[in-house]
């Protein structure tokens, strides 16, 4: 009876799908919600194909699984991955779907997931991946993920025994994940811009989990990202097996260690945390047996995804558009750090990060602002703040109480008017959005293109 329900499940999947096609509707949630309505144990029962390869964690999953899906599909393996979809159960049971043939037959080489952290106890134990990168774990939603020991506590009992992990060595939380499972580490040497003392708002893991003393760092990369060590017990950091011991941002090139083997990689991305994924995905290829050769012929060729990072011009104006996820006092941070601290020149940013369609059930959550660290903005070739949107007050709040100066910030709730009236004689603009502002980020892009080269275009002619 089982069986039969499964095929029927797996046929009206198909079918919405198809259905969805051609209403030219997205189709990444609903197949696989109809699949398990109709069979809950859909995933359980869906064979699965020769390779299984998931990514979860706190932060970098979407970027590093379109690396491990791009490297895999360029080097000629059938996949299929959830990469525009949806990460929770819903969306891995629709490209469950497309992973097998009507007969319920495996048609692919490899599945490719990214897998929700908190969602991940209905998935892993069924579908129960060959290998599964942790990027790290972070303080996140608290709304959603509650704290961070709580999303550890699901990782480590649901993560099947027989799974290979990719896990950060310098993420002292994840690193700490399933010690029976097999395992290799990736980690980043001593950079120049380490500290020894957290100079973030929050830092997650500063306790050893051994004897409650306080951790002492070599290095402190950021939050609780570095290498550390116990004063009172044996416990410490664990040993990288994938080390990146150099990157050369002028060569865009990054160095990799292995079993005493040195690979010289492409740079992806300068920021940190993008470093970190590439570096995460370089690994589980090696892992897989990819040719290191191969990895950095594609390495050269893709990029991050573009609803992630977009580099364009407006008139003489360089447009870095990035992504600075909402609610997740982290991930805002490290764009943050990346604008404020690591960027140079003169700089305008502008932010339009609101949680609106939170509102749905309840009223959205605004207090993380006060754990992200909006104090890196606080430089002096950070010319203009622009705050726009609904929120731009609470941005407002929380800039001046980061110390930055009135005259600095432009608060316009309407996005396309702050366009208008902000400053356009600036080198580079940050345009810093959330996943569900997305979209009116780039449109907000095209009116600053317009705008802006306008502007300098009747500056140039006023001079001539
Ligand atoms: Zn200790």
């Amino acid at each position: 009876m089982g069986q039969i329900r499964y095929y029927f499940a797996l046929w009206a999947s198909k079918a919405v799908y198809i259905l969805l096609r051609l209403l030219k509707r997205n189709a990444t949630m609903y197949p696989g919600f109809i699949a398990l309505k109709i069979c809950p144990d859909y995933l359980k029962r869906t064979k699965k194909s020769p390779n299984v390869l998931c990514v979860t964690g706190t932060n970098g999953k979407t970027t590093t699984t379109n690396m491990v899906a791009d490297i895999l599909s360029e080097s000629g393996m059938k996949i299929v991955s959830n990469r525009y979809g949806s990460n929770i159960n819903t969306g891995v049971a629709t490209a469950l779907t497309h992973s097998v043939n009507i007969f319920g037959k495996p048609k692919i080489d490899a599945l490719v997931l990214e897998v929700d952290e908190r969602f991940s106890r209905l998935i892993l134990p069924f579908i129960k991946p060959d290998y599964l990168i942790v990027t790290n774990l972070f303080r996140d939603s608290i709304k959603r993920n509650a704290h961070p020991e709580y999303i550890f506590s699901i990782l480590d009992t649901y993560v099947p025994k027989e799974t290979k992990l990719i896990l950060n060595a310098d993420c002292l939380q994840s690193s700490q994940l399933l010690k029976d499972n097999a395992r290799v580490y990736f980690g980043i040497d001593k950079l120049d811009t380490d500290v020894t003392e957290c100079i973030n708002l929050i830092n997650d893991f500063s306790i050893c989990p051994v004897c409650d003393s306080k951790l002492k760092f070599n290095y402190l990369r950021y939050h609780h990202i570095g290498n550390a060590y116990c004063p009172n017990c044996d416990f410490k950091s664990f040993d990288a097996n994938y080390r990146l011991t150099n990157i050369d941002y002028d060569n865009k090139e990054i160095t990799v260690e292995h079993n005493g083997k040195k690979d010289v990689y492409p740079m992806v991305n300068r920021a940190l945390y993008n470093i970190y994924n590439e570096l995460a995905a370089v690994s589980l290829m090696s892992e897989f047996g990819v040719d290191a050769e191969m990895v950095k012929d594609y390495m050269s060729k893709i990029s991050v995804t573009q609803t992630r990072y977009n580099e364009t011009k407006a008139g003489k104006t360089e447009v870095i558009r990035t992504m600075a996820k909402g609610q997740n006092s982290v991930s805002c941070s490290r764009t943050l750090d990346f604008v404020g601290n690591n960027e140079k020149g003169d700089r305008t940013v502008f932010i339009m990060i609101d949680d609106l369609f939170e509102r749905r059930d309840s009223s959205e959550f605004m207090g993380w602002i006060y754990d992200a660290d909006f104090e890196f903005l606080n430089v002096d070739g950070v010319k203009q703040i622009v705050l726009a949107g609904p929120r731009c007050f609470d941005y407002k709040l929380r800039l001046l109480i980061a110390g930055v100066s009135e005259d600095k910030i432009l608060c316009e709730q309407d996005e396309f008017k702050a366009v208008d009236i902000m400053d356009k004689d600036i080198d580079k603009l940050y345009l810093l959005h959330d996943t569900s502002t997305y979209d009116l980020a780039c449109k907000v892009e095209e009116k600053i293109k317009t705008v802006f080269s306008k502007a300098h275009s009747e500056k140039a002619g006023e001079q001539a």
